[in-house]
């Protein structure tokens, strides 16, 4: 069944953060039927894990690849979390990543050359897309939204609309997962202080890779000093994000990143030690404060899925670590600690953000809570 117009329960209007946002009484309200392409993947579980009592959106459909496709979830998925697969898409049959599919928005954590074709085939088909994948998130026409930070890029959803005539249906990315730890960091900094430049030195969990992903042989006692791709992501994708919509284009802000990539022996958890060159002088006070006093629309509107903080700032000599970090407000965190003056820029920091969750699920979801919000969904 296509998507369905419309959305039940009591609503009224509200302007937060200069944004109107439709308010709707969670309790009230009938779930939205979500389809999620590549169900079967470690992003695709955990968008189930997550989504497994929420208020506002329910599992109807599951797709994955071919060699899934006609299989019960239960059987063709090699499920890695460390909680019970839920009951209810236990006996669910997967389907082709092509429409038409059984929801009212999908969303999808595909390889991204298979996102190319699939994601641009649910939106003109008419189902808002929320997307994990590279595939568009760098097109001028698509949002790239991580929700505290830019909710207002979503007002390129009309325009996109228009130039690939897609009537209901729209495409909203969200970052790469070690772009979107970093920015969360690199926001409050840019609001409070400018940025002039930022240089970042990743530690990547390898659940990263996606399942099976690296193998053992390679990283077990190893540190890989490369990543396909993934430097180039996070030099680009944070000036998207702190770029300004004008009319109806992104203006890309005005600093640059410096990124090198290393694949490390940890399950969950992307460490990052970052430098920051600032465009005005900050006491250490003030960047620990700019940190933690960080909050966004998501906060305001009190989103299913939002952290109380999106950043949180540990004293510790010795924090933020993986294992003890990842999961702060339930993975949706950048955690950032050993906040220092730099001798060659002006600060140096270390910070983690849970990949498959904040990273990945969790940041698609956030996205969904906030369209379906402003009405979109
Ligand atoms: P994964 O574990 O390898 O899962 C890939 C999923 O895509 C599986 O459901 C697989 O189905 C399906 N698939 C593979 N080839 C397909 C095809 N040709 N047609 C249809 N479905 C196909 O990968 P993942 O880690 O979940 O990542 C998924 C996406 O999210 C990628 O674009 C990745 O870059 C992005 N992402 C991942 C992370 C992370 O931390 N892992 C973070 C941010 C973004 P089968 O089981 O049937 O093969």
């Amino acid at each position: 069944m296509p998507p369905r117009s419309g959305c039940s329960g009591r609503a009224g209007r509200r302007r937060i953060s200069g944004i109107v946002v439709r308010v709707v009484e969670m309790k009230t309200q009938t779930r939205k039927r979500v389809g999620i392409l590549g169900a079967t993947g470690l992003v695709g579980q955990r968008v189930i894990h997550m989504l497994r009592d929420h208020p506002q959106f329910e599992v109807t459909a599951l797709a994955a690849s071919d060699r899934s496709e006609g299989r019960t979830f239960v059987d063709a998925c090699n499920w890695k979390l460390p909680f019970d697969m839920p009951e209810a898409v236990k006996g669910m049959i997967l389907g082709p990543c092509a429409p038409p599919l059984d929801c009212d928005l999908v969303i999808a954590s595909l390889p991204s050359d298979k996102a190319v074709e699939s994601e641009a085939a649910f939106a003109a088909a008419g189902y808002p897309v929320i997307s994990n994948s590279s595939a568009y998130r760098m097109h001028p026409d698509v949002p790239l939204v991580v929700p505290e930070i830019n909710p207002d890029h979503l007002d390129l959803i009309p325009v996109q609309k228009r130039l690939r005539g897609y009537d209901r249906g729209y495409m909203v990315t969200n970052p790469n997962c070690t772009t979107i730890a970093l920015v969360l960091a690199l926001a409050p900094l840019d609001r409070a202080f400018g940025l002039e430049a930022v240089m970042v030195t990743s530690m990547q969990a390898v659940t990263g890779a996606g399942y099976p992903g690296v193998a053992s042989i390679d990283i077990i006692d190893n540190v890989m000093p490369y990543i396909g791709g993934e430097e180039e992501k996070v030099e680009t994708e944070p000036q998207k994000i702190l770029g300004r919509l004008t009319g109806e284009v992104i203006e890309d802000a005005p600093f640059k990143v410096s990124a090198q990539c290393n694949r490390v022996p940890v399950q969950d958890g992307h460490l990052e030690s970052v430098r920051v060159k600032l465009r005005r002088a900050a006491s250490p006070e003030e960047v620990v404060d700019a940190l933690q006093s960080f909050r966004g629309l998501p906060q305001e509107l009190r989103l299913y899925s939002a952290p109380e903080r999106p950043v949180v700032v540990r004293f510790e000599k010795d924090r933020p670590q993986p294992r003890l970090d990842r999961d702060a407000e339930n993975g949706m965190a950048t955690v950032v600690g050993r906040i220092a003056r730099d001798t060659v820029l002006d600060y140096k920091l270390t910070l983690i953000g849970h990949n498959t969750i904040r990273g990945a699920a969790g940041a698609a979801l956030l996205n969904a809570e906030l369209l379906l919000a402003r009405n979109l969904i």
